[in-house]
């Protein structure tokens, strides 16, 4: 081997840095012959130094230049420095192969000439592999997270947003690019948002995981409740490398929650009413009751009799309330477990409702109203009579309660293939916001200061028109009055055996 001169120096102190660096160092002149060959290149490429040094480098490595790389030795002989990144390599003789990071330099004289070339050479197989690994890793996860039905989002140290998975994109309708940082929050509702960015940033300092539920704005542009759950992730090292989260559409869920919660009222409403409307009727039994027994004492004189006539009267009345409340209260339980059987036979309706009016006449009379009857004869058909004549107490009962004293009319006529029965008052009327609920069960219009009521008539009266086949609905202007009006057919639509609610 014959080493210049002139770069005689330079090569012995690279020769005395190679022996301790953990890259390989390889020296060549100006014909490409190597003159520095470094422990770490024997070991990398399995060749000694004595079959390397004073040869073509080209020769003892081929693979450089297969792949390119003479021009970078080359240029380095030129004065220039250069790096390669990940060069393969694969030497067959000695069964060795790679990947390879390359740093070439010229090597000066002390005057500053070019007196060779320098190739810094790592073996960079490991950390490829590691890269490589990491990007499967990374697609793998990528591929998974884009194919899970969960909307799922990661945030880095800085608390910013750099992923989204792509069924978060679908669901918000918006790029990649929109999402990044803190673009997402754009899609919270604004109702929200401060809760949000709150309970987000506290969990982010204490490092903690959180969940928190908002409304998202979804592609179509309607606000879907989500539950998002975020946890803090860390690197293998033990960093901590920011957020990730993962949320699930639970709208239906809220919703269901919040019709539960409204049920429960209403049931809670009902209860204190309901309570309320039967304690009534008990106080003036006792107190009637009271009377009696005070009146038992002074028996013999007319006036105790008479006395006690009237309380017996106004305890049969509030006797004859309290079975109707609960019987009510009855016919609901059994309209909600499908209970209602109909026992039908033929009524003449004209006939049940000069029945009813009569019966209920003195109701009537005591709040001052008139009752006036256009009935068209012979109006028959096969139907529940009880049930039927429920609904018409119910429908009267009503345009006494609601009618201010003022005049009622009731008709019975035969229109198409069934019966009508119209009950009208020019009582108080309904507000329209109202007319749409009345019909439903606990469904009251009025306060229950000024008008007592469980608001279940209406509700059992439409059930039992409906098992009929027939249908029920009311015409009113606030203030001047109802008219609510009964159709049954003749025949009715559902069979004996079927006629449940
Ligand atoms: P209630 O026992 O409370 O009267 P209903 O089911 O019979 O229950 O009626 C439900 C609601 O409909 C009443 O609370 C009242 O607000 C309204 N309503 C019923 N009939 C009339 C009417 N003839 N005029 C005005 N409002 C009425």
């Amino acid at each position: 081997m014959r080493r210049q001169p002139e770069i005689w120096r330079a090569l012995v102190a690279l020769e005395r840095l190679a022996e301790r660096h953990p890259d390989g160092f390889l020296g060549y002149d100006h014909e490409f012959r190597i003159v520095l060959w470094s422990p770490v290149l024997a070991k990398m490429f399995g060749i000694d130094a004595e079959d390397a040094l004073g040869r073509d480098l080209f020769a003892v490595l081929p693979f450089l230049r297969e792949g390119g790389e003479d021009k970078s030795f080359r240029a380095a002989l030129r004065g220039a420095h250069k790096e390669v990144r990940g060069l393969a390599f694969a030497l067959p003789e000695t069964g060795r192969a790679g990947t390879l990071h390359l740093y070439y330099s010229p090597i000066l004289s002390d005057e500053g000439e070019v007196g060779g070339g320098l190739a810094v050479i790592r073996d960079a197989t490991a950390e490829e592999k590691a890269r490589e690994q990491f990007l499967e890793t990374e697609s793998r996860f990528r591929r998974m997270a884009d194919n899970s039905p969960v909307l799922l989002w990661m945030s880095g140290p800085n608390g910013l947003c750099n992923f989204f998975n792509q069924t978060w994109l679908e669901f918000t309708g918006r790029t990649l690019a929109e999402e990044y940082d803190v673009g997402w929050a754009e899609g919270v509702h604004h109702e929200d948002f401060q809760y949000c960015i709150d309970t987000y940033m506290a969990a982010f300092k204490r490092r903690e995981s959180f969940e928190m539920e908002y409304r998202l704005r979804r592609a179509d542009g309607e606000y879907r409740w989500i539950l998002d759950r975020g946890a803090p992730r860390y690197s293998p090292s033990g960093e901590f490398a920011g957020y990730i989260g993962s949320c699930t559409d639970i709208t239906e869920r809220k919703l269901a929650e919040r019709e539960l919660a409204k049920a429960v009222n209403l049931r809670d409403e009902f209860l204190s009413i309901a309570s309320h409307e039967l304690k009534t009727p008990i106080t003036s039994l006792k107190l009637q009751v009271q009377l009696l027994r005070h009146t038992l004492g002074t028996i013999g004189s007319t006036e105790a009799v008479a006395r006690i006539g009237k309380a017996v009267d106004m305890s049969e009345r509030q006797i004859a309330k309290l079975t109707e409340l609960v019987q009510d209260l009855l016919d609901v339980s059994r309209l909600s477990a499908g209970r209602l059987t109909l026992t039908y036979q033929t009524v003449e309706l004209g006939t049940l409702v000069r029945d009813v009016v009569e019966r209920l006449s003195g109701l009537a009379r005591v709040a001052g109203s008139t009752v006036d009857l256009r009935i068209q004869e012979n109006v028959a058909g096969n139907w529940d009579h009880l049930r039927i004549e429920q609904v018409v107490v119910n429908l009267l009962t009503n345009a006494i309660k609601y009618g201010l004293g003022k005049p009622i009319v009731i008709s019975v006529t035969k229109r198409g293939g069934g019966a009508r029965i119209s009950v009208r008052d020019q009582g108080i009327g309904i507000a329209k916001d109202q007319v749409g609920r009345i019909f439903d069960r606990f469904a009251r219009a009025v306060s229950a200061e000024h008008f007592g009521g469980l608001g279940l008539g209406l509700y059992i009266a439409r059930e039992i028109i409906k098992a009929h086949g027939g249908r029920i609905c009311v015409e009113s202007e606030p203030g001047a009055g109802a008219e609510f009006i009964a159709e049954l057919p003749l025949v009715p639509a559902t069979p004996l055996a079927e006629a449940r609610s």
